[in-house]
């Protein structure tokens, strides 16, 4: 059987001397391998294939041992990845979420898969930090998966006037003093104050956002805990938060 898909990398190992085997994320398919033949060659046709990040149209056929990649279009090669460290290790954060998710409807994977390449066209083509564009896309994922992140109240007694705010880790959600818990971390002024910003502002608008020194980082720690939390997996972000 042949079917055409639109697809992102995620990531590619060796196989055999010419071949590489590519992990795709595709919303008809969701997460799945397949091979690249003879696509260690210079001159190699698809050899952009192979490389994490890409965003193409795949045409896919049923081979001995699994699927075949017979054909390649590239619709985005995110290029910009390989040339900045910085974007790099975000980017790979990105896609290393996709990696431990699982989604069971195709509707679910195509809100992820826009999210996702929403996240890496700003962290790519913008002149914003590339953390903030991972922050976001932890804060839209929680939204996308039903339980956002509400910055304006409490979770669990609808009290707005927070003197400190705690993060629950085992609910995700944010709560004040009198319903805190020992699931519950302190949240800083300034985190708390970055995750409200990045809450409400749009990745179109990144080009203009600066939040306190340092406060992106740390609030990537609260929001790596809190999906790990959420999620039951184990994420690692390799070169930001190791
Ligand atoms: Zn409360």
């Amino acid at each position: 059987m042949t079917e055409k898909i639109k697809a992102i990398v995620l990531k590619s190992t060796d196989k055999k001397e010419k071949d590489k085997n590519i992990l795709l994320f595709s919303i008809e398919e969701g997460k799945f391998w397949a091979t690249l033949k003879g696509v260690k060659s210079p001159n190699a046709k698809m050899k952009q294939a192979q490389i994490p990040f890409t965003f193409g149209e795949f045409i896919l056929e049923d081979g001995k041992a699994g699927k075949i990649v017979t054909s390649f279009e590239a619709i985005e090669s995110f290029r910009e990845f390989s040339e900045n460290v910085d974007k790099y290790f975000a980017g790979m954060g990105i896609l290393e979420v996709l990696n431990v998710l699982d989604f069971s409807s195709a509707s679910e994977r195509a809100k992820m898969l826009v999210l996702c390449l929403r996240a890496l066209k700003t962290m790519c083509f913008k002149k914003a930090n590339p953390i903030y564009s991972l922050d976001k896309f932890f804060i839209e994922l929680f939204a996308e998966t039903g339980s956002a992140l509400s910055t304006e109240k409490c979770s669990v007694c609808g009290s707005k006037s927070f003197d400190k705010i705690y993060i629950n880790y085992l609910t995700g959600e944010l709560v004040c003093t009198a319903c805190k818990d020992f699931n519950c971390e302190e949240l800083s002024k300034t985190t708390f104050g970055a995750l409200r910003l990045l809450n409400s502002i749009d990745f179109d608008r990144f080009e203009s956002l600066k939040l306190a020194a340092d406060s992106e980082i740390a609030l990537l720690r609260i929001l790596v805990k809190n999906f790990e939390a959420r999620f039951d997996a184990k994420i690692k972000l390799i070169g930001i938060l190791s």
